[in-house]
């Protein structure tokens, strides 16, 4: 199979600018390694009608496209199954019934790990467990046989993480992101995983989780995210953060691409011109200010 790099968007939203800076680095990662770059929507969950069609158009505007078609989570709902399906006969997933309440309450005792599901359902007795599953559906939880897991990082090197009893089936039946994103890079060949160092905290799980599918672990750049002025992870209520809204504020598509690959150390252009001039080894590592309108013009 062939190697590649992915942008996996949850359609949620309009991407912002910060979406956007993130996009064209797993872009700029992806070919300068001569790998295919892919788009994927991960629309599990947190969908909202007319999203997915807004981001690949500001994908697109911004020069950001895939090769192939475009992969859809929702349609691999048999390839998540048989990946559960393998777990579970190896004994590796439990059922667990716990509310988010009784997961914090337990989670804050004295000695639990931070961040880590408590393993209150780990080992339940036959009796309990029908008790249990006549008063509620159950998630699906790994049976974890690690604490903690390390993975390197292109720009953070090594970084050890919490490896818990996870969720990988909710209990309304959807497939969790964990599961479905290691599922999903490894069927589609992706071994370049670029996305924003926010998601560093869970890739000690997914790569571990890998490691159980016997799937190869790909390489990860986690990259800077974008920030407000108060250093606060960018967000729409920050004003003007998408192409539309600041082009509806004059500042047109072909400046904000500008900034955002200044922002980089890039020259103005096409994608194809900033390739030319793209080192991931010389990337900037902090977060980047979003001034918003108060931006220098360049
Ligand atoms: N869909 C995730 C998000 O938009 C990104 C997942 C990933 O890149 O692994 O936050």
């Amino acid at each position: 199979m062939t190697s590649a790099g992915r942008f996996a968007p949850s359609p949620s939203g309009e991407l912002h600018v910060g979406n956007l800076r993130t996009a064209i680095l797993a872009w700029l990662f992806a070919r300068s390694s001569g790998r295919k770059f892919l788009l994927r929507v991960e629309d599990l969950d947190r969908a909202r009608a007319g999203a997915e069609a807004e981001q690949l158009r500001d994908l697109a505007a911004i020069g950001v496209t895939g090769d192939g078609d475009v992969v859809r989570q929702t349609a691999r709902g048999p390839l998540y199954a048989e990946a559960i399906a393998r777990l579970e006969a190896a004994g590796l997933t439990y059922e667990c019934f716990c509310t988010r309440r009784e997961i914090q309450e337990a989670a804050s005792a004295p000695h639990a790990p931070q961040g880590a599901y408590p393993g209150t359902c780990r080992n339940l007795g036959r009796a309990e467990l029908e008790f249990k599953r006549s008063i509620r559906p159950s998630a699906l939880r790994l049976r974890a046989g690690v604490a903690e897991f390390t993975v390197h990082d292109v720009l953070h090197g090594q970084f050890t993480g919490v490896v818990d009893d996870f969720v990988l089936r909710r209990n309304d039946g959807v497939t969790a992101y964990n599961l479905a994103v290691v599922v999903d890079d490894a069927e589609q060949g992706i071994d370049q995983v670029v996305r924003g160092d926010d998601l560093l905290p869970s890739t000690p799980r997914q790569a571990y989780l890998a490691s159980l599918l016997n799937i190869p672990v790909p390489e990860y750049a986690h990259v800077p995210l974008v920030v407000n002025r108060d250093g606060a992870r960018l967000a729409k209520r920050d004003g003007a953060v998408t192409l539309a809204d600041l082009a509806r504020t004059g500042t047109p598509l072909a400046e904000v691409r500008d900034r955002l690959l200044a922002s980089l150390g890039l020259p103005p252009g096409t994608l194809d011109h900033a390739l030319t001039a793209f080192d991931p080894t010389s990337l900037p590592a902090k977060p980047w200010v979003w001034a918003g309108a108060a931006q220098p013009k360049l």
